[in-house]
């Protein structure tokens, strides 16, 4: 949170210049894994420094970070075993996603465990054991906790500066402002808990304390990437997101592997590419991408939705051939030919389906 003193240097619009901040605390931001206790058990950013690496590992949640490190510590030698609450990995994700990245995991190896939450768990440093309901135990050498993460806005003395919170965030306006002469930005905003959010948050707030006009976050189209190989890329809404708005909904699903740059890339290649059509507006509203380079691919489909692109547009658009993104065209051509959801005919028969 940036605390604008008396002493800045204010000049109003168009004014370039420099802006000076005086904390009256030495910051205001701030994050908290906010976890139980384990026996064993490392947060993320510990975790990646383990040395020497343990020979087994439970992650616990199987959300993006989880998935991540548990591919990473899998591919470095350690036995992991993925334990999700929710009845599969990647939950905020598409199903198909889901499906595709929890298959490819257990073809490394490693063994994902959905649709169980942790009840107890026991042992010492070097042997933990969890509990899962309905009785079920996995054991470890150790725990790596990605259950998610929260904001402690508890210690801050938001009251003594002004600030609203709403209870788990700090509320802001349209141009971050959270009270007179204060900004806040990043998770503590609970807008979007994502370093490209932050950034383009404290743009904001430079450009409002600048006297800019400017154009509100489109939090909509705010992009998400989750770095396990294949990448998991989206943006928008879901499919099911979409329904439940009332959208009349067409989607199009492309396999990868039967893309022209699939075909070429690699025989083993895994991938996908599911996009969401608004077909009363006529627009895409939501995107996934999984492929190698996914979150690279996503930036044309985050464009989309964020400028509101008629399909017909991204129909014509002329794809290169042979790339990945060019499997959006492909995507887009069978659901010109289709009349409504097309789904790959390779796709249905990967098995992903199933
Ligand atoms: C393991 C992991 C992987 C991630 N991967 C991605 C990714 O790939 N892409 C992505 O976009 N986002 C990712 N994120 C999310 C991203 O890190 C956050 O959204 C981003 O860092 C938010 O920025 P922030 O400034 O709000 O908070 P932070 O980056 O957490 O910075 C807050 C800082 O404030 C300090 N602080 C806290 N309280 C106080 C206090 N009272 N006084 C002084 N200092 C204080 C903290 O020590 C910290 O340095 C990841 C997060 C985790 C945990």
């Amino acid at each position: 949170m940036i605390r604008r003193e008396e002493s800045l240097d204010y000049h109003g619009a168009n004014r370039p210049g420099k802006i000076e901040v005086r904390a009256s605390k030495p910051c205001l931001t701030a994050r908290e894994l906010r976890l139980a206790y384990l026996p064993g058990a490392a947060f993320p950013c510990e975790a990646i420094a383990a040395d020497p690496l343990p020979g087994s590992m439970i992650v616990l949640g199987g959300g993006a970070v989880g998935c991540e490190l548990g591919q990473v510590f899998s591919r470095f030698g350690v036995e992991v075993t993925i334990v999700e609450g929710r009845d599969r990995i990647l939950p905020l994700e598409e199903p198909e996603a889901s499906l595709l990245i929890g298959s490819v995991l257990q073809s490394e190896g490693i063994d994902v465990r959905t649709g169980m939450r942790v009840e107890s768990a026991g042992g010492a440093d070097d042997d933990v054991e969890l509990t899962l309901e309905g009785g079920a135990t996995v054991s470890a050498n150790r725990v790596l906790v990605a259950t998610g993460r929260t904001v402690d806005l508890s210690e801050l003395g938001l009251d003594s500066a002004g600030v609203v919170a709403n209870g788990r965030f700090v509320d802001v306006d349209d141009r971050m402002r959270a009270g007179d002469g204060i900004w806040a930005m990043g998770d503590i905003t609970g807008k979007a808990m994502f370093t490209h959010a932050a950034l383009q948050q404290s743009a904001t707030i430079a450009g409002d304390i600048l006297g800019r006009d400017q154009s509100p976050i489109r939090y909509e189209a705010m992009p998400r990437v989750t770095f396990t190989d294949p990448e998991v890329g989206s943006v928008g809404l879901s499919e099911a997101q979409a329904e439940e708005r009332g959208l009349d909904v067409a989607v199009a699903v492309k396999n990868v592997p039967s893309t022209f740059r699939g075909w070429l890339h690699d025989t083993n290649i895994q991938g996908l590419i599911k996009l969401v059509i608004d077909t009363g507006a006529g627009t895409l509203v939501g995107a996934t991408v999984v492929a190698p380079s996914g979150g690279e691919v996503l930036g044309l489909l985050s464009l989309a939705v964020h400028q509101r692109t008629p399909i017909d547009a991204l129909r014509s658009l002329t794809y290169a051939f042979p790339t990945f993104h060019g499997g959006i065209g492909e995507a887009l051509g069978a659901y010109a030919r289709g009349t409504g959801t097309v789904i790959d005919p390779a796709y249905e028969t990967s098995g992903h389906l199933l």
